[in-house]
């Protein structure tokens, strides 16, 4: 019978492509498997990440990373892994097309963000060219004095709203469905940091002379950059389904000491 491997990592962004390397240089036998959508390989071009004066695309720096891995002898392959299973000796993936036998997983599967209404053309080209951005932390400094719109509401439209206040004084948040759900004190708040409301619904969003348009019951409104605060989907299926405790928005439920469905750890 074939060796189990030490480890299989499931998702090489790059948390699973930093383990990799981590991995292969303590000489534990690893496998590293990708179903190819990375959401780093969305980011037009990062600033944030030290070592890159003058930033590097996403792609780019997924390119090196696995370089780097494979420096070690990672291989990287090309597999959507659909279900793990429980073994006396720890786990199988199943992939599209193979198996793989593991003592451990390290899974490093990422999350999804749920996208604004809008033509996936429009989205990409939007993307791109930092009209519409997912992360407020890694690029907010991108939109210092900048026209923010903030897609979403409740809790998740609120925190982002108010976190990007710290770069500019004009945000505006968005519910896209119709009226905001927003308790007393966060309308306080954000009367108070003057982030203004609009209810929605909205139609999907339109990109124009380099700004972003979001059709509202008020009218047209029309920015620099827009924060979709939506949601995300957490790829944590593959463990729950195998028993591991999630949290109510997806996360894995983990102690300090140990995750809750031995032999797996999660990145
Ligand atoms: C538009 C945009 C801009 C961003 N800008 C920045 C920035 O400037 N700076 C910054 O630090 N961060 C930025 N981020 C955030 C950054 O992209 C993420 O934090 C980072 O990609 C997370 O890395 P990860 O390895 O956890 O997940 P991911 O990069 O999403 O990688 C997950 C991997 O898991 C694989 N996978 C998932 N499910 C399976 C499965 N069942 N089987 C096999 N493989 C699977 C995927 O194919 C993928 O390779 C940005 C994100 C977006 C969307």
């Amino acid at each position: 019978m074939i060796k189990p491997l030490d480890c299989l990592v499931i998702g090489p962004g790059p948390a699973g492509l930093t383990a990799a390397i981590y991995l292969a240089r303590f000489h534990l036998s690893i496998a590293v498997v990708d179903a190819g959508n990375s959401r780093a390989a969305q980011i037009p071009r990062t600033l944030n990440h030290a070592g890159y004066p003058g930033g590097i695309p996403g792609r780019d720096l997924l390119k090196l990373m696995r370089e780097q891995a494979e420096s070690f002898a990672v291989h990287v392959e090309m597999e959507l892994i659909e279900r793990l299973e429980r073994t006396q000796e720890g786990f199988i993936a199943h992939g599209e097309n193979r198996a793989w036998s593991t003592r451990t997983i390290l899974l490093s599967t990422g999350v999804v963000n749920n996208r604004p209404q809008m033509a996936p053309d429009v989205h990409d080209a939007a993307l791109q060219r930092g009209l519409l951005r997912y992360c407020p932390i890694c690029d907010g400094y991108e939109v210092t004095d900048k026209r923010v719109g903030v897609l979403g509401t409740r809790s998740h439209g609120f925190k982002e709203a108010i976190f990007l206040r710290m770069y500019t004084r004009d945000v505006t948040l968005i519910a896209t469905d119709g009226e905001h759900d927003l308790s007393d004190e966060e309308r306080r708040q954000l009367r108070a940091a003057e982030v203004m409301l609009v209810d929605g619904p909205c139609a999907p969003l339109r990109m124009e002379n380099e700004q972003m348009l979001v059709a509202t019951p008020l009218g047209e409104l029309r920015f620099d950059s827009v924060y979709p605060a939506l949601g995300s989907v957490i790829r944590s299926e593959l463990a729950t389904a195998i028993g591991a405790d999630g949290t109510d928005d997806g996360c894995l439920a983990y102690t300090s000491d140990a995750f809750n469905c031995s032999g797996s750890d999660p990145a």
